[in-house]
């Protein structure tokens, strides 16, 4: 069996390795002509690293990763911590740590464990088509590539995906924009090996440890769409936005380079079930794309790649029924993470304030149970975790 991977992000990495471990023969397509992730860095939850072993990057994804003992939340204005707690019952319950890391290290490991010379850069995808025999990838330069199937792992405005359902689609705006980098750990910013929340005014400003001695941090910022922003003047932004807040996130936002922090928007889509167009099918953030909010994008990439691998190796000669069988175990699973993210999205930027306020409430004197039960209800369900 053939496969053309189109899209060389987590998503088209892991499925390309986890196709290559099987004997299929692979090829990757992507449109950038270098590794530059947008995003400093991700949480890989206990699911996606447990995907990442399955794949053999045991020992990569473990060097890669920060190692978060404890989480906490704190008050935006006084500094106050809420709430602390330990990461090991979570650990305990789903048998692996999670691991914030970087993206660019994690793409460049991905890169390197299927082999980076045989990724094919520039190649941007314009079109793609399915025949009886074979479908075939169109790219801007002309050319193309066929294969017995084509996956696309094109990411959130993923041309395969309006193969697969007919036309376009148009995504949600969240609500609110993420400002994202990474910066020296600073125990005056949050403690080591802590995943730090500050909250208040339907915000949000955390920081996690990767490896390296560096902190992952976010801000998020509720706003309309579409306001004018000019890179590099992130700092004065923040520092203007959280002006009031308290002194460790005053360091932060002192510490942070503005000229390579992000401003992303946050967007959406709707769930949907229809993922496999004969010999073309979707997958990643091209299936199913979250907002960030419980850290499960990337993850659920990830799940997409290894119940892929599963359902070629149960129907190694038929790739419509292989297709099919990979559809069945994602979709509702996927679309779950979407509507879970959404609704924690809603909580957390105030959609209705009452329940933003009651949340704020529930995190002072919290042990923790809540708060993990739910991270571990968003854990359980992949391929490696039912
Ligand atoms: C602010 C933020 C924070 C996040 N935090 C987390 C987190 O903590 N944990 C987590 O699990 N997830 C997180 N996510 C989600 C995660 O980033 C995505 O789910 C993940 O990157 C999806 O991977 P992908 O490979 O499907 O898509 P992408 O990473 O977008 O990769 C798609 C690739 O396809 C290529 N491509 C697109 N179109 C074409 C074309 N026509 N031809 C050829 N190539 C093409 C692109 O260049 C790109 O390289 C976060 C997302 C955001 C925005």
């Amino acid at each position: 069996m053939k496969a053309v991977i189109v899209g060389a992000g987590m998503g088209g990495l892991s499925a390309a390795i986890a196709l290559k471990q099987i004997g299929v023969d692979v090829e990757v397509y992507e449109q950038v002509t270098e590794n530059k992730p947008v995003g400093a860095a991700i949480s890989v939850w206990s699911n996606g690293v447990k995907c990442l072993n399955h794949l053999g990057l045991e020992k990569e994804v473990a060097a890669l990763g920060g190692i978060v003992d404890t989480m906490s939340y704190v008050d935006a204005h006084t500094g106050d911590t809420l709430c602390r707690f330990s990461m090991q019952p979570l650990i305990d319950e789903v048998g692996q740590r999670p691991y914030p890391v970087a993206r660019a290290e994690l793409q460049l490991m991905l890169m390197n464990a299927y082999g980076i010379d045989d990724i094919h850069f520039g190649k941007k995808m314009v079109s793609v088509t399915d025949g009886p025999d074979h479908a075939t990838v169109e790219f801007a330069d002309g050319t193309t590539a066929t294969a017995d199937l084509v996956i696309g792992a094109d990411g959130a405005k993923s041309l395969t995906r309006e193969y697969v359902l007919g036309g376009p689609v148009t995504r949600r705006y969240a609500g609110y924009v993420n400002f994202n980098g990474l910066v020296p750990i600073d125990p005056a910013i949050g403690p080591a090996t802590e995943w730090t929340t500050y909250v208040g005014d339907h915000r949000r400003v955390s920081v996690m440890p990767v490896a390296g001695d560096r902190f992952y941090f976010f801000f998020d910022v509720p706003m309309p769409e579409g306001e004018p922003f000019e890179r590099g003047t992130a700092g004065a932004v923040l520092a203007e936005e959280f002006a009031d807040w308290a002194p460790g996130v005053q360091k932060l936002i002192a510490a942070l380079d503005p000229s390579t922090t992000n401003r992303v928007e946050i967007l959406d889509l709707d769930p949907f079930h229809t993922w496999v167009k004969g010999r073309v099918a979707v997958l990643g953030d091209a299936a199913h794309n979250t907002t960030p909010d419980i850290g499960q994008g990337g993850c659920s990439a990830m799940e997409d790649a290894v119940a892929l691998q599963f359902a070629v190796q149960d129907h190694p000669d038929d790739v419509h029924a292989a297709l099919a069988a990979y559809a069945a175990a994602r979709t509702e699973r996927a679309g779950e993470l979407v509507l879970r993210a959404r609704k924690r999205c809603d909580v957390t930027h105030g959609k209705d304030p009452e329940k933003t306020a009651a949340w704020y409430a529930e995190l002072q004197g919290e042990d923790g149970t809540n708060i993990l039960r739910g991270i571990v209800g968003n854990i359980l369900g992949g391929p490696l975790t039912s």
